[in-house]
């Protein structure tokens, strides 16, 4: 008699290490063949093509009712990413369906491109690398292109979890910076090792800070949490990075802020309605933009495709995976 197979579906290609994982526990793995991603009706007429045991998904895969109504034999979903904000967790919860995801994997790789993105902006990499390849450049000049320094200068951060908290060892340490940080909890660990300063509200951070990097959850609570109203709040010298998730940040009220001057520039990964950028936001010379690129080192990515193999794999063994989110 045939062993029963268990089968996954992986809705994009991965790093093969996560998918040689899976096949050497002897599950059948489909892996999508589409170069690129599923819309919702590709991603529908997939899961429904075969009795899927798990799914690993991605951050651009939307997982609502209709995708578990597609899959009901699916009772794991594993995310390949930390946040997991695509995914109905209130739906998955009421029917029972496990979610997972792949934090610390991409922890120094996030921080590392949030930094990258506060150098390119602040120090105009960007602007002058286009000056200079335009034949503009005619030789040195004493006061083009003035930037921030960075030494003795205060970073606000803005959710001191795993990224947070890596970031401003590196400005710290690297830079000489200041940190202060709001969190919805207070980090002792953070404060302890970079002397970081708790602040109780987003607003009284943003008065005072000279760099906001954000590195909160997208949740119905941090939604806007930079919006137009608190884009005035910060100094007009002042720098935002965005490298969690972009509509964490209200897109056209930073576009209208920039333009006017009401903060100094911005570095982004992420953006409101991914793929696409608000209107006027590509034309700004101060802001440096990358798409949605923070995790991208061989690190991350293989680390990513462990982690969610590895879920599945416990999962499916009957053992509760490490990243169990619900
Ligand atoms: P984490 O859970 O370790 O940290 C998040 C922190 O935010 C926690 O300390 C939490 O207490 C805090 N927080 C939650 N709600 C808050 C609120 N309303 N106000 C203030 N603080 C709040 O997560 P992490 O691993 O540091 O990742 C952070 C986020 O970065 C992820 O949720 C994800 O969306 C984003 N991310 C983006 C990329 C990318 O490619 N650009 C990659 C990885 C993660």
């Amino acid at each position: 008699m045939n062993k029963y197979m268990q089968k996954i579906f992986i809705t994009q290609k991965i790093p093969e290490v996560g998918i040689k994982m899976l096949m050497d526990k002897g599950l059948e793995v489909d892996v999508s063949p589409k170069d690129g991603i599923l819309t919702k009706d590709e991603l529908l007429e997939s899961l429904k093509s075969k009795q899927y045991d798990a799914v690993l998904c991605l951050l651009t895969n939307y997982i609502d009712e209709e995708v578990f109504d597609a899959c009901p034999t699916a009772k794991i979903f594993a995310n390949y990413a930390v946040g997991y904000n695509n995914i109905d967790v209130s739906e998955a919860t009421k029917r029972g369906i496990t979610v997972t995801n792949t934090p610390g994997a991409l922890t120094d790789s996030v921080a590392e491109h949030t930094v990258a993105l506060l150098i390119s902006v602040a120090l105009r990499i960007v602007e002058a690398d286009k000056y200079l390849r335009e034949g503009r450049f005619h030789g040195w000049e004493p006061i083009g292109f003035l930037g921030l320094d960075m030494k003795g200068k205060t970073v606000g951060i803005l959710g001191a979890g795993r990224i947070g908290f890596r970031v401003g060892q590196i400005l710290k340490k690297g830079f000489d910076m200041n940190i202060i940080y709001y969190d919805v909890k207070k980090n002792e660990e953070f404060e302890k090792e970079l002397q970081a300063k708790y602040f109780e509200s987003p607003e009284e951070l943003l008065k005072v800070s000279d760099v906001v990097s954000v590195h909160v959850p997208l949740l119905d609570s941090t939604k806007h949490l930079i919006n137009e109203e608190r884009l005035k709040m910060m100094k007009s010298t002042a720098y935002l990075i965005n490298t969690s998730r972009g509509p964490v940040v209200d897109e056209a009220a930073l576009v209208k802020a920039l333009q006017n001057k009401v903060i100094a520039g911005a570095g982004l990964d992420v953006f409101e309605n991914e793929p696409s950028l608000a209107e006027g936001l590509a034309d700004l010379p101060n802001i440096v933009i990358t798409p949605h690129i923070a995790s991208a080192t061989i690190p991350a990515r293989e680390g990513m495709a462990v982690l969610a193999a590895q879920n599945i794999i416990d999962f499916l063994e009957g053992k509760t995976p490490a990243n169990k989110v619900i």
